[in-house]
């Protein structure tokens, strides 16, 4: 058995023979001289043998960790060698060298890659022992490449989908037109679900009918026909793309979207409650009424200690725009629970009742909304579509922002969900060939 060879098989390059093996057994790093095989140099522009050598030219590669060894360098000999049907001399081709990072292997960028694909690139420079940047700037090339190779699998069920958007990120308004023109602009993206699948098929910027017709475009013709609900947010750009799309779905409204939209109404009345409770240093409802509270007070599944619960008791016997507000929101969900569309008008016709006497305009405006969609969100009383799909992958997706420390560049961040959260991976897309060469992307 020849040794040298199979240690150029982990390597993961070829053509070359190993001249000597430095190892630092203090810090466990290694460095491995090669030599391109005088044999396997071919002329670039022909393909032809070198009938001369011309010289050796020396470079020092990154190369993919050896068992306990996570610095293994390479300095590789490669050969310019002159061709004599072309007339020239140039640098025999190597195809296991990174194509546009010159410092590295194919192995050891794949290597990194695939560490990206679950942890920050920060991190992997630090395992890797080289630049952040670099490392970030390979990430975005090997996505950019796999993109092209981006199919969702054969089998997958697209009887049900689902279009969500996320926010990117809130953006200086530079040219404001008057004082009352909003000062940030928030930017979205908008992420085609397969809840079925619990995936990202795909995404693009913004929010509007492009934006979800774009990321339709992975699926197939067929695909879109075979689409039969479409779950959404009560927002009309998206559902002229759907009618257009996929005109086979039924469009219903769920639940984790309507909580969502009630949550926010919630949210404006809890807002005003607490400027009014500063103005008047009234620090007891102040402290209640604090932003990050805002989801105790309508969050359903909340575990709340006995002291916890006598404070919202006690904050709602003394605020009474909260306490009816509270009760709205929990009179909602109360519809939502319903099993049957009868059922579901009749305590939502109370629901509007009480909307219309409380005078909330937040609320107000939901209820207008809701009339407008309602046969869209009885759709979801009797379809029952389940939404914890959809909310774990909002969790993921924040989680990923968390880790990255929020991004700046949105092709990036979307890329990034793809990665963590659909096939834009080596677990779904095969990337056993990028070890040894890697492709340019489109
Ligand atoms: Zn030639």
């Amino acid at each position: 058995m020849d040794f040298s060879s199979i240690i150029i098989e982990f390597l993961g390059i070829q053509d070359v023979v190993i001249e000597d093996i430095k190892r630092f057994k203090k810090d466990l790093r290694a460095e491995i001289r090669v030599r391109q095989k005088r044999s396997e140099c071919y002329c670039s522009k022909c393909g032809l043998q070198f009938s001369s050598v011309k010289e050796w030219v020396l470079k020092e590669l990154k190369a993919p960790p050896l068992g306990i060894y996570q610095d293994v360098k390479i300095k590789f000999w490669q050969m310019r060698g002159y061709c004599e049907d072309c007339q020239r001399t140039s640098i025999a081709k190597v195809d296991w060298l990174h194509p546009r990072f010159e410092g590295m292997t194919c192995g050891f960028a794949e290597v990194a890659g695939r560490l990206m694909e679950e942890i920050t690139c920060e991190a992997v420079s630090r395992i890797m022992k080289t630049d952040s940047k670099l490392m970030w700037n390979l990430d975005q090339y090997r996505m950019q490449v796999m993109l092209q190779f981006l199919r969702l699998p054969k089998d997958i069920d697209v009887s049900y989908l689902c279009a969500d958007e996320v926010h990117f990120r809130s953006v200086k308004n530079k040219a404001r037109k008057s004082i009352f023109s909003k000062i940030y602009t928030p930017q979205f993206i908008t992420n085609l679900v397969a809840p079925k699948a619990g995936k990202i098929l795909f995404n693009a910027a913004g929010r509007d009918s492009a934006a979800l017709t774009t990321a339709m475009t992975v699926l197939s013709p067929g695909q879109k026909l075979a689409v039969e609900k479409f779950a959404v947010d009560m927002h009309e750009p998206f559902m002229v793309a759907i009618k257009k799309e996929c005109p086979n779905a039924k469009i219903v409204v769920d639940r984790f979207h309507l909580v969502q939209k009630i949550n926010e109404a919630f949210d404006k009345v809890r807002r005003s409650e607490f400027k009014k409770a500063r103005e008047r240093s009234d620090h007891f409802q102040e402290g209640m009424l604090e932003p990050h509270r805002r989801f105790v007070l309508v969050a359903r599944d909340a575990v709340l200690s006995k002291s916890e619960e006598k404070l919202i008791d006690k904050l709602r016997l003394a605020n009474k725009e909260i306490q009816c507000s509270m009760l709205m929101v929990e009179y909602f969900h109360k519809a939502l629970d319903e099993k049957t569309v009868p059922g579901f008008r009749k305590v939502l016709a109370r629901w509007y009742q009480l909307c219309r006497n409380t005078r909330y305009k937040p609320f107000l405006s939901f209820a207008k909304l809701l009339r407008k969609y309602r046969k869209n969100v009885e759709g979801y009383i009797t379809s029952r579509l389940t939404t914890a799909t959809i909310e774990g992958l909002n969790n993921k997706i924040k989680v990923l922002r968390r880790m990255g420390y929020g991004y700046t560049n949105e092709t990036s961040y979307m890329r990034k969900i793809l990665q963590r959260c659909g096939y834009l991976n080596h677990l779904s897309i095969n990337t056993d060939q990028f070890f040894f060469k890697w492709p340019n992307p489109a």
